[in-house]
């Protein structure tokens, strides 16, 4: 058939070792045979990026920003081992760190479900989509060793010469460790639209998890009504802090008003309900997240949520964290659904409209050394297909392109038949039978693998 016209550019960020080699043959083997497409290709493989002193990654964000899609593939973050590798001018930050500050986006995880891949937690049958504010806590923190006795304390020095504040932290014995760190209301907000776009956008409910009761100042500020409705489980405490529905307060609760609670009432309230989709009311009745013994029920803990139920829950929710906890919980729950080769990730603006889309893992060095000398490989395509798709489908958003919304849906469809109808690559094959009995004839090598995809997907094409 005719190849799908589309009308504006997307942005191709090209990778690094084994992923760079799948990057390849995505492209050559299920993209553009199909698909009428201007790309702005930057080459983030290293070498480029030492070559330019880190430029294209720069410009790459900048034509991200203009362009609104980013595809990207997965490339090195170097470290002293990397620098003597590739002789490098310098350690290179991280690209991805780079474009999220030129976009100011918030990172989304989210598995790519496919039945008969076992999970390891086989109650999640919907993704646990993990979105995490990847600016400041600990990660902007000037952090130091205290020798000795001695108080350790704080100002803010407003800049309009108001009077100082000045706050004793701590009246050291002996020796130890300090910390101060900080976040931006703009940064809070953003974090929180990028949220809400997210959850519209897949139609799923969104839940955010601090911890209020012990950050009453810090954590407060991120969300609602602060100290109520908060869950008292120990599972919470476990997994990263008390969890509260991002729904309002009713009004006499309703004393603090906090970013997402505001930002939820005063925009996206109505988007929500208008989907059907709920936060504390409605959750109740679907039973979702409904705390079990040993998470003590109390009143509260029936209002409680992802951190205390989500092993118990079925997934299909957005859940949004704070920088550490993201962190933490990005990668639980990756380990949770079974193989990173089905884990995307995708980066979404304050204001929607602008997604960055790639695979959740890295380059797959293991496998890169075996391709290098020339050995087969059993490399999982799967997530780097989806950020192909998933960045597709949001031109195809963005330019009202039916035809080529469309054909992510298929080819998203192609990819899970495959894998249903029992091909598997190495990894797949090892999480529906176990490490150490997974023997060569159950699984494909990289390129048969996508070589059948583009099979199920051509007879699925010609048989409409
Ligand atoms: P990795 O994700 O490449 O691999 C981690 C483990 O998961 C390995 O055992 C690997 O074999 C397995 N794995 C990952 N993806 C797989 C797939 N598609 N199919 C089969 N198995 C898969 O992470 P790593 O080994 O820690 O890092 C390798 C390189 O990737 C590093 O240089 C790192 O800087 C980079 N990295 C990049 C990104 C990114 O660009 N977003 C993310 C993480 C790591």
């Amino acid at each position: 058939g005719a190849k799908i016209k589309v009308a504006n550019p997307v942005v191709d960020l090209d990778g690094d070792e084994m992923t760079r080699v799948i990057w390849n043959q995505i492209k050559e083997k299920l993209i553009f045979p199909y698909v009428d497409l201007e790309i702005k290709y930057f080459d983030l493989g290293l070498p480029s990026r030492d070559q330019t002193d880190d430029q294209i990654t720069i410009d790459a964000a900048e034509a991200i920003k203009k362009y609104n899609v980013g595809i990207k593939c997965a490339t090195i973050t170097p470290d002293e081992a990397r620098v003597k590798e590739f002789g490098l001018k310098k350690m290179w930050k991280s690209p991805n760190g780079t474009i999220r500050n030129i976009l100011n986006g918030t990172v989304f995880r989210e598995p790519i479900v496919i039945d008969n891949i076992p999970r390891l937690v086989p109650g999640w049958k919907k993704p646990i989509v993990v979105g995490r504010h990847a600016f400041g806590d600990q990660y902007k923190a000037t952090d130091f060793v205290v020798d000795g006795p001695g108080k350790l304390e704080m100002t803010f020095t407003p800049a309009d010469g108001g009077k100082p504040k000045q706050y004793t932290i701590y009246d050291f014995k002996g020796a130890g460790v300090g910390m101060g760190m900080y976040n931006t209301e703009e940064s809070i907000r953003g974090f929180a639209e990028s949220c809400f776009q997210y959850a519209l956008s897949r139609k799923w409910p969104l839940y955010l998890s601090t911890k209020n009761t012990i950050l009453k100042k810090y954590d407060g500020r991120f969300m609602q009504a602060r100290g109520r409705r908060r869950c008292s489980c120990g599972w919470a405490g476990w997994l990263g802090g008390a969890v509260e529905a991002v729904l309002p307060l009713p009004g006499a609760l309703r004393s603090t008003l906090t970013i997402f609670d505001e930002i939820y009432r005063t925009k996206y309230q109505s988007q929500f309900e208008n989907l059907g989709i709920w936060g504390l009311y409605q959750r109740r009745r679907l039973g979702l997240f409904k705390c079990t013994p040993p998470m003590r029920p109390t009143r509260a803990s029936s209002l409680c949520i992802p951190a205390a139920s989500g092993l118990k829950s079925s997934g299909g929710f957005v859940w949004a964290c704070k920088n550490y906890d993201g962190d933490v919980q990005s990668d639980i729950v990756a380990q949770g659904y079974g193989s990173l080769g089905l884990m995307t990730s995708v980066l979404i603006t304050p204001d929607g409209r602008t997604v960055e889309a790639e695979a959740a893992h890295g380059t797959v060095t293991r496998h890169w050394r075996e391709y290098q000398k020339g050995n087969p490989t059993s490399t999982n395509p799967i997530a780097s297909i989806f950020a192909w798709t998933r960045g597709l489908a949001h031109r195809a958003k963005l330019d009202g392109n039916d035809e080529l919304l469309k054909f992510c849906g298929n080819m998203e469809a192609a990819v899970i038949k495959t894998v249903e109808q029992g091909h598997f690559t190495k990894d797949l094959a090892i999480c529906v039978h176990g490490t150490t009995k997974v023997t060569p004839d159950q699984y494909m090598n990289t390129e048969p693998f996508m070589d059948k995809i583009k099979e199920t997907f051509d007879s699925t094409r010609a048989s409409a």
